[in-house]
């Protein structure tokens, strides 16, 4: 899956299909920028506990054209209006999945994995994340026209606090409607409020516009090297934002054969073509969204109906044709080692 910035990046975009004159007016950016997320905030839910960790794991794996159209239903029944944050997040989060689907594959291929029983892959030790943290530079750099370590996107997340008592009722619901094996109502309501708190401090402490974070993960890495041996450790420097980066064709702009991770078979596409793909999907989505919206209750039932077969209830990480997840074979990763290692040298200014 793509990372933060990535998929604020595509919300974006996606939105500008639906509502040209301006998405700031019809939505709450906050909650939207949240809301692109998707199920990715449950995976940043590591401190406060109970978790809803699990449940990053189950809508990636099945269910999210499920889980979205209930959550839409729900929504809807409670009488949300457009202008309300909770309709922004959703709006976000029925876009998240395309950009997952469409990138995956390219962000497996080029950054591999760590295969624990085997030293040689040391390296590769959050190769995924970092992969994915060069992926939100090149984007963002390319489509706002801006040095990336300008965008202020972080600091303006939606936080739990601007939500409803609704919105976590019609949240909840739809996690245990969809997952009912996993959790009770009550427990889905506080994992799912604890799991937006994390997400937005996990990305606040990553905000590209302070940059100590990054400085202390730089330091730490140094002393873990340094003091014991690298085996079993985890780069903190994978989680931050690339400040310097060789010239290569990290977005694939050359048109290079790549591999599909699980089958083999042979790609040619760019990140941004995946990029575009998927903005064009999540385009759809939200015009049958806002359509319901609009739509007398009845006839948005339906519209929802189309909207959760248009989803898919296939996996988001390595779908095959039927939609279940598959473990990669293949993979030809950059450099890992060297890449985050300059890094360390960025931000300790070495
Ligand atoms: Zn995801």
């Amino acid at each position: 899956m793509p990372a933060q910035i990535a998929h604020i990046l595509h919300g974006l975009s996606c939105a500008e299909e639906v509502w040209p004159a301006g998405t700031k007016s019809l939505l709450h950016e906050g909650a939207f920028f949240l809301g692109c997320q998707g199920p990715d905030i449950f995976y940043h839910n590591q401190r406060t506990r109970p978790s809803g960790f699990l449940y990053g794991a189950r809508i990636h794996r099945w269910g999210w054209g499920k889980f979205c159209s209930t959550f839409a239903r729900l929504a809807l029944g409670e009488g949300w209006k457009k202008e309300d944050p909770g309709f922004a997040f959703l709006a976000g989060w029925v876009v998240h999945g395309f950009l997952d689907r469409s990138l995956h594959p390219f962000i497996v291929w080029f950054s591999g994995w760590r295969v624990p029983s085997d030293p040689s892959t040391e390296k590769l030790a959050r190769s995924h994340a970092f992969f994915e943290r060069i992926l939100d530079v090149l984007f963002f750099e390319a489509r706002q026209h801006e040095n990336f370590f300008h965008c202020d996107w972080m600091s303006r997340l939606g936080k739990a606090e601007d939500f409803s008592q609704s919105f976590w009722e019609v949240f909840a619901q739809s996690l245990w409607r969809t997952y009912p094996g996993a959790y009770g109502y009550d427990d889905a309501l506080i994992r799912s409020q604890n799991a937006v708190r994390d997400a937005v401090g996990f990305m606040e402490t990553s905000d590209p516009q302070n940059a100590k974070n990054a400085v202390s993960a730089a330091w730490a890495d140094r002393e873990d090297l340094a003091g014991r041996p690298a085996w079993g450790s985890y780069p903190r420097i994978a989680l931050f934002h690339p400040g310097i980066l060789p010239p290569e064709d990290f977005l694939n702009r050359q048109h290079g054969e790549w591999r599909h991770p699980v089958g083999g078979e042979p790609h040619s596409e760019s990140a941004d073509d995946l990029f575009d793909t998927a903005t064009q999907q999540g385009g759809e989505a939200l015009k049958l969204l806002a359509k319901a919206w609009e739509a007398p209750f009845e006839e948005a039932v339906s519209l929802l109906g189309r909207l959760e077969i248009l989803l898919g209830n296939g996996s988001l990480n390595l779908p095959d044709a039927e939609g279940v997840s598959r473990g990669p074979q293949f993979s030809k990763p950059w450099d890992f080692e060297h890449l985050m290692e300059l890094q360390r040298r960025f931000y300790l200014k070495e």
